[in-house]
């Protein structure tokens, strides 16, 4: 069996953590065809075997950090498809965490943009920011003098926030189930507060009382990937202390990029059980009393390598969204395949982030949907600023979304 991807990173007393994990890998390539930079490039430097001899090639001085070299890794979207089908349960995750973390003190400091990027408590604030002002009316204009290929710009051309989501309708059963923390995540609190909404009006119809956790909560995922690992455990432990005072003893979160970090990093005390939301909606007898109006619609379901490789629950999607009657859910091919959102990759490697995104989109569009679900926000956000530049407007929703929308209050 393959070990939790995202499981914490231990650091063994000999000092030399990187080698020990890098050497557990046979080279037997059986991770090549699964990783979507390999499958773009087509190079061993571009793939999570090459990547491997790159980290133990830097970690040993045999090679020094060329910006080739560093480019190589940057490219890795850390999807994590390679340690999900390894049959050496290579701990990847924790290669690279580690590798970027060694590499901080070694390569250039990283411009302010970047520095933000990582830095969830200022990205919130920003998208906070953005929110308030109605950034979507004049970003655009604003990215126009900004020059082309910056990072900036590119970050001007991203999706504002959703409009905060008008109040649900009172619950339909009396909160007796006990009670349910629900993470609200950093920029996800901002990004995806429609979809949080959704969750909480499903708990609440099925009698869950339904606490969030504070705006910005954050499970140091952004930090972390980037191997700023102090930072990363810093803001996991706040997370942890803020979820222990909640006094609940189940957590739940809307957010696919979240759940790893938040079970891994977070929950690792065992004081607080981490449950995949989908699968804990499916599993409750209470959900099969609930009615959904009909919607006959095609819904193309992109399912994020966060998901699949991490989080799991995918039957429990597709089980869900069956008790919509009319809808035909459409599964994308060859998943999981990254779209290129990956956290912050799609504004820090766009190159790379937008052809992975073509392919995604023309998957889509060859299924003629009406609509694409998808369960996590970064996918969300890259596929539909990638919709906008196709001038092909389609409704990018989390299957929560629709379920809530599409949930017969009069009928419970
Ligand atoms: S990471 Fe795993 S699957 Fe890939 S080459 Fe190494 S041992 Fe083989
Ligand atoms: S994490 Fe994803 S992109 Fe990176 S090496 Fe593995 S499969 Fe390739």
């Amino acid at each position: 069996m393959n070990p939790m991807p995202g499981a914490p990173v231990s650091i063994p007393a000999d000092g030399s953590p990187l080698l020990t994990l890098a050497d557990q890998c046979v080279q037997c390539g059986l991770c090549l065809p699964h990783c979507p930079t390999y499958r773009l490039e087509a190079i061993e430097a571009e793939s999570p075997r090459g990547r491997i001899a790159l980290a133990k090639a830097l970690a040993t001085g045999a090679l020094d950090p060329s910006p080739s070299a560093l480019a190589h890794l940057d490219h890795c979207l850390g999807c994590l498809s390679c340690q999900k089908v390894c049959p050496s349960q290579v701990r990847y995750d924790d290669i690279l965490a580690l590798t970027r973390a060694d590499l901080r003190a070694r390569r250039p400091a990283p411009g302010r943009i970047r520095r933000w990027l990582r830095d969830p408590a200022r990205l919130t604030r920003l998208a906070r920011l953005g929110a308030a002002l109605r950034a979507d009316r004049w970003l655009p204009l604003l990215a126009g003098v900004l020059p082309k290929g910056s990072l900036a710009r590119r970050l001007a051309l991203t999706q504002a926030p959703p409009p905060r989501p008008a109040p649900q309708r009172p619950r339909s059963a009396p909160a007796t189930r006990g009670r349910i923390v629900l993470f609200r995540g950093c920029v996800a609190s901002v990004y995806d507060r429609d979809t949080f909404a959704a969750a909480r009006a499903l708990l609440e119809a099925l009698g869950y009382e339904v606490v969030a956790t504070s705006a910005g909560a954050c499970c140091g995922a952004l930090p972390r990937h980037a191997g700023e690992i102090e930072a990363a455990a810093a803001t996991a432990a706040a997370t942890r202390e803020e979820l222990r005072r909640s006094g609940a003893d189940v957590v739940l979160t809307s957010a696919s990029g979240c759940h790893g970090d938040l079970r891994d990093q977070v929950a690792n005390d065992g004081a607080m059980r981490v449950v995949e939301i989908h699968t804990f909606l499916a599993a409750d007898a209470g959900f099969a009393a609930l009615r959904f109006r009909p919607l006959a619609a095609r819904a193309a379901l992109h399912l994020p390598c966060t998901q699949v490789n991490v989080a799991g629950g995918v039957d429990a999607i597709r089980t869900l969204l069956a008790r919509i009657p009319d809808l035909a859910v459409l599964p994308l091919p060859e998943q999981p395949r990254c779209c290129g959102a990956a956290g912050s990759y799609f504004i820090e490697q766009p190159e790379f982030a937008d052809r992975l995104r073509a392919q995604k989109l023309d998957q889509a569009a060859a299924l003629q949907p009406d609509m694409i679900l998808t369960t996590n926000v970064g996918c969300r956000l890259h596929l539909g600023n990638g919709l906008r530049e196709r001038a092909a407007p389609l409704p990018l929703r989390h299957p929560l979304a629709l379920l809530a929308e599409q949930l017969d209050n009069s009928a419970s």
